[in-house]
This record gives C-alpha cells, structure tokens and sequence, in this order.
C-alpha cells in the first residue's frame, strides 16, 4: 500500500503526540512531535542566557542551529536535549519563541525535508495549514479544555505530586499557551479547510488511534 503523510494538528493536551505516536507504530510510520523541536530551540536559548523577547538575539541565535530529531530523541547542534524538553520552564515561554518567523523557518524547513518520503505522521500546530499543506490526511485533534488540563495534570502526576491548585494552574497555562498560539501572526493555530475534526474529549487514547487508523485506511484505498 502507497505510504501516505499524515498531518495531526491542534491545541496543547489534546493527546496529539500519544495518538501519533501510537498511529505511526501501527501503520509502520515515522513519527515526528514538531513541537519538541520548538522546545529545543526555546531551551538552547534559555541554557545561552538569550532575551526571548529580543527579537534580533533569538534571529541571531538560531541562525545556524541544527535541530534534530531521531526516533524519541531531539538533538540540538548534536547534543541530546530531549530530558529537558517537557519542564515548566520551557513550556511557559515555548510560545514565545515559536512566534518568530525566523525560528519557525529554521524548523519548518527541517520537517519538510523529513516529510519527503511520505510514510510521515507529524504532529504540530501548523502542519495541514503550513508545513504539509498536500499531506493525504490532515486531522484537527482536539478536546475541551478541562479534558486537556487533566490529561496533562494526569501525566505530570507521575512525576511529581500534584494538587487541585495545580490543576487550576496548569489549566490557565495551556489556555494562555492556546491564545498565543492562535493569535501569532506567523502560521497560527487553525484548523485546515481540508481537516478532519475530531474532538476525543470523551475517547480514550486507543479510541481516537482507532478513528485515525480507519481513516488512514480509508485515504489509502484512494491514493494510486
Ligand atoms: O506540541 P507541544 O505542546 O509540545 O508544542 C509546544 C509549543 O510549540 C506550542 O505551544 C507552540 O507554541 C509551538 N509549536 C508551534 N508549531 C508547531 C508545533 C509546536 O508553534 N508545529
């Protein structure tokens, strides 16, 4: 069967990256989280002490990089940064960063090159709408915002322990990180015309695996 390019896109804890990690093994795809490559740009600035909100030191700093991903692991500059992706810190000011044009360049560049092949499932906030526009199935994933807080709340808990304050906060911090994802000027967050919506807030992670699964079966019955 012809391998296809998958485009999963959508707001922060709608379970984008399990689904699409769980779809890409099924289908014997590569997978790509394009938001931990954001991530690792954000923490290679934050660990070379650069001002986020100084447009000219962000440009001149990413002038260069090399960002990559293999497998689960990121490398910036061939260093593995992937442990210090997911922290608070990051993710705070992670929006901040991905609003630039010149970041979003570097890296968009980058996941079309590993998009080339096809047999492709890239999850991100851009990719129907910028990064793939072309990609055979393009999905809109998303769930309301109390659903995505406790997913999120439910995987740090793991980590560390976790109150109802939390929540509370954790909850704000993705509406905040939605917000400016939706309101940039540079590629925002949005569905595209020609996506499919899919709003699992009351699925579980092997459901919505299972929609997209048939979908992508469906798409590639059609594509000769
Ligand atoms: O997917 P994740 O929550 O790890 O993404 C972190 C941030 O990276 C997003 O909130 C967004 O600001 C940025 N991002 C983006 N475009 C993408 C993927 C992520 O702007 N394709």
């Amino acid at each position: 069967m012809k391998a296809i390019t998958i485009a999963i896109d959508g707001p922060a804890g709608a379970g984008k990256s399990t689904v699409a990690a769980a779809l890409a093994e099924r289908l014997g795809y590569v997978y790509i989280d394009t938001g931990a490559m954001y991530r690792a740009v954000t923490y290679e600035l934050q660990r070379t002490g650069v001002i986020l909100t100084d447009a000219q030191a962000v440009c001149r700093a990413v002038d260069g990089l090399t960002v990559r991903i293999s497998g689960a692991r990121v490398s910036v500059n061939g260093g593995d940064v992937t442990a210090f992706l997911r922290t608070k810190e990051v993710s705070a000011v992670v929006s901040t960063v991905a609003a630039y044009p010149c970041v979003r360049r570097l890296l968009v560049q980058e996941q079309r090159a590993m998009a080339q092949t096809g047999g492709v499932v890239m999850d991100g906030r851009d990719i129907g709408t910028v990064v793939l526009p072309d990609a055979q199935l393009k999905v809109f994933l998303t769930a309301s915002a109390e659903v995505r807080a406790r997913r999120r709340w439910a995987q740090n808990r793991k980590a560390q322990a976790l109150t109802r304050a939390g929540l509370e906060e954790l909850k704000e911090a993705i509406l905040r990180r939605d917000r400016q994802d939706s309101e940039r000027e540079v590629s925002p967050l949005r569905q595209a015309g020609d996506a499919r919506l899919l709003d699992n807030s009351e699925m579980t992670a092997a459901e919505t695996v299972g929609v997209l699964a048939d979908w992508a079966e469906q798409v590639m019955n059609h594509v000769h």
